[in-house]
């Protein structure tokens, strides 16, 4: 099992999550949920930090809050030709909190922290999939 077409780059080549990248494309942002304990996950994650508990799909509603962005001039070789481009760390209203891309819809000088996002499902040209943070009523 394995990542085909999920990121902008190859992150992984083998997961226990592969659902994952088919529900992107069907525009699901699904996350995990630990049956023992309760806790949420985004991204997915095949194992909790309880060491117990059977994990459940649960599909997140993409409603976040922003807490905090950065945007970058510098960037990994894979990412050069991106440069500049923001990244935020926006917490989910079910409680995990995501860190992505901002939309190029979404201007600089009009992130504020705190702001209402939504996280969306996007595909690349290529059928590659990554996931970005847009604004709450795009
Ligand atoms: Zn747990």
């Amino acid at each position: 099992m394995n990542f085909a077409k999920f990121g902008k780059i190859s992150y992984v080549a083998e997961t226990k999550l592969q659902e994952f990248e088919k529900h992107l494309e069907t525009g699901k942002v699904m996350g995990t949920r630990c049956k023992s304990c309760g806790q949420t996950y985004f991204p997915p994650r095949a194992d909790c930090n309880c060491l117990k508990g059977d994990i459940e799909w649960i599909e997140l509603s993409g409603k976040c809050k922003l807490m905090t962005f950065s945007t970058l001039y510098f960037a990994p070789a894979s990412f050069r030709y991106e440069v500049p481009y923001t990244l935020g760390v926006a917490q989910f209203e079910e409680g995990p909190a995501v860190l992505a891309p901002f939309s190029k819809e979404i201007k600089e000088n009009e992130i504020k922290v705190g702001m209402s996002l939504r996280l969306v499902p996007t595909e690349l040209i290529g059928g590659r999939m990554i996931y970005e943070l847009r604004k709450a009523d795009s």
